[in-house]
């Protein structure tokens, strides 16, 4: 049965959600998932406070002189998941996946903890295979065999990747926690570009030119003071003005696949994390639209 083409009764929709699926070259799907998070849960309600706070940013952006309006795009709602399970989870998220990248669209996915991006990922994996290039920004290198004798957990997420993708093809920018283990395993197999994002990114776009794209972005990438809402924050980030830029670089990239994770809302002030999110997931999909 396909998951995501029955529409679920929202109070929210992302701004500017086309009424159908098969209206849509876009798809966004939530994944309200946070059950291996660490230190502080919450994640799961990300996805919906996202769409809630996204009415109240423009369809239309100055960045890229591009509206919503003019693109096809179909908020799927959140899955519908068997809480505690991760194995279902897991399975659900790559199923409603699937059916996005065999209909030719493009996937967005909104978490829910960093874990969700893993069948994401092999998903697209599975599609371009070893083309594809993993664009990994987060705060954390991810990178840890197991998290207290769990392999798979959000503080694993990028080490399970490597399982199935050659290293050399992950890169990895704004890294700045971790263990010791992490940081020798990043400096010697993975494209580790620690602490910064856009000075790297325009060194290696070049790299990056006609190989299709994933992006995972963990919004703890970003400082606490722009992003205070996430699970993990940790000080030293990156500010929205050069996630922005970085993002915005990339318009000249093959980007097939955006996950954005780690949204926690409860912690946060004015719904600022959320609403950076929803500008970022905007301008995300009105530049993949091409
Ligand atoms: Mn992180
Ligand atoms: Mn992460």
């Amino acid at each position: 049965m396909d998951i995501l083409k029955t529409k679920q009764t929202l109070f929210y929709n992302f701004i500017g959600s086309k009424e159908k699926y098969e209206d849509a070259n876009i798809i966004l799907f939530g994944v309200p998932m946070d059950f291996t998070t660490s230190f502080r849960p919450g994640t799961r309600q990300g996805p919906m406070k996202i769409r809630e706070v996204s009415i109240g940013i423009e369809e239309y952006s100055f960045y890229q002189n591009k509206s919503l309006e003019e693109i096809s795009y179909y908020d799927g709602g959140d899955l519908d998941l068997p809480i505690g399970n991760v194995d279902k989870c897991l399975e659900l998220i790559s199923k409603a996946t699937a059916e996005v990248l065999r209909d030719n669209k493009f996937p967005i996915v909104i978490g829910g903890e960093h874990l969700i991006s893993l069948p994401v990922i092999k998903e697209v994996y599975n599609k371009y295979e070893d083309d594809l290039i993993l664009l990994h920004i987060d705060a954390h290198a991810d990178l840890r065999e197991d998290y207290i004798g769990e392999n798979r957990s959000h503080a694993t997420v990028i080490r399970r990747c490597c399982d199935f993708i050659n290293s050399k093809n992950i890169y990895q920018f704004g890294i700045r926690s971790g263990t010791k283990e992490e940081y020798l395993y990043a400096k010697s197999n993975t494209n580790f570009y620690p602490f910064k994002l856009l000075e790297p990114l325009k060194k290696c776009i070049k790299d990056l030119q006609k190989r299709p794209i994933h992006i995972t972005l963990d919004i703890d990438a970003l400082d606490p003071a722009y992003a205070p809402a996430t699970g993990t924050p940790e000080a030293g980030g990156i500010s929205s003005k050069e996630m922005l830029d970085a993002i915005l670089l990339m318009s000249s990239l093959d980007i097939v696949g955006f996950d954005l994770v780690e949204v926690s809302p409860i912690y946060d002030v004015a719904d600022r994390t959320s609403l950076l999110a929803a500008k970022l997931i905007r301008e995300v999909m009105l530049m993949v639209s091409k």
